[in-house]
């Protein structure tokens, strides 16, 4: 089995499994996180504890960030670069605004590293069951120094392009999923309006033209799909607070770049007032309450 050392920075509810899944495969993995409890579940499933972040980036060959979000990862590219090896690759894998990432990759080269972007869709499931998709950015000979370590980590990794063209992918289909999760409940609250039950229009739309990933792997309404979050009560999933974070991100990125986008703003405003009502830590389909509870009596 290979000498690597693998670095993981952030081990939370994607980063803790992800890391999990490299150590199980042979790799030596050294994990870092501020919060305890996240090292001390990633050392029961074969992570190396370390005391700090710049004992991971003296010792690894490559190393993961899987932090909150792009701030973060910034604040903590900046802190170990002068700390890696030369011949070190960084990659980080959180979903981090696309500036940022540009940045940080220029942060990188700057000092003879190579890096990668490759933020990740399949939630924490995909995590756990290493069936996640990366969405690669970066440098060709960086990108494949890391391929063989996301096909472990996942089920597809999709070279999108350049230094930070792995997290404009990510926006860009977040994007699509938060408009396809309010359109998916507005016609199942339609239809509810009408007496069309819930079963007819699921077994109507999975296989005409309504057909999409909110309606088939994600339902709002329960009982229809099995890997739905609706029918756990919405427990998350992924949380309607983050589903936020991305439609701002998109939002922030077709600012920049002039792009035209009134259904994610339109979406940003309805998972705003929803979010304000106090059901950020809910799944994001739980929307479909947001919405039945606006319709008319
Ligand atoms: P999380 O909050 O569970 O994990 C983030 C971890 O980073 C935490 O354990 C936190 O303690 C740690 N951390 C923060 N600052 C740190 C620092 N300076 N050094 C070391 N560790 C630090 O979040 P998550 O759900 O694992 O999400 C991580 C990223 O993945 C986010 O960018 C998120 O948008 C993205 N993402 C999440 C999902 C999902 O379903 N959860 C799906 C796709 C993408």
């Amino acid at each position: 089995m290979t000498q690597l050392t693998i670095g993981f920075i952030g081990l939370g509810n994607m980063g803790g499994p992800m890391a999990s899944n490299l150590a199980k495969a042979g790799y030596n993995v050294v994990g870092f996180d501020v919060n305890p409890e996240a090292i001390t579940r990633a050392t029961e499933n074969g992570v190396q504890a370390s005391d700090s972040l710049l004992n991971v980036a003296s010792s690894a060959d490559i190393i993961f960030t899987m932090l909150p979000n792009g701030k973060f990862v910034k604040e903590v590219w900046e802190q170990i670069i002068d700390h890696v090896k030369p011949t070190a690759t960084l990659v980080d894998t959180s979903t981090a605004d696309v500036e940022t990432s540009k940045l940080v990759h220029e942060l990188a080269k700057s000092h003879g590293v190579k890096s990668v972007d490759a933020p990740v869709s399949g939630g924490v499931t995909g995590a756990q069951n290493a069936k996640l998709t990366f969405m690669v950015g970066g440098e060709q000979d960086a990108i494949d120094v890391v391929l063989p370590l996301l096909d472990i980590m996942g089920q597809k990794a999709v070279n999108c392009g350049g230094p930070g063209a792995g997290q404009s992918a990510k926006i860009c289909n977040n994007l699509i999923l938060g408009i396809n999760i309010v359109a998916v409940s507005e016609a199942f609250a339609l239809a509810e309006k009408l007496g069309l039950s819930s079963e007819a229009l699921f077994d109507v739309a999975s296989t005409s033209t309504g057909q999409c990933w909110a309606l088939t792997t994600y339902c709002p309404v329960p009982g229809l799909v099995p890997t739905s979050p609706s029918n756990n009560n919405y427990k998350p999933g992924a949380p309607a607070t983050m589903l936020l974070k991305d439609l701002r991100l998109a939002q922030d990125a077709a600012k920049s770049s002039d792009a035209c986008t009134p259904l994610g703003n339109h979406t940003i405003d309805i998972f705003e007032d929803f979010i304000k009502d106090g059901f950020g830590e809910q799944d994001f389909s739980a929307i479909i309450k947001y919405i039945r509870a606006n319709q008319a009596k």
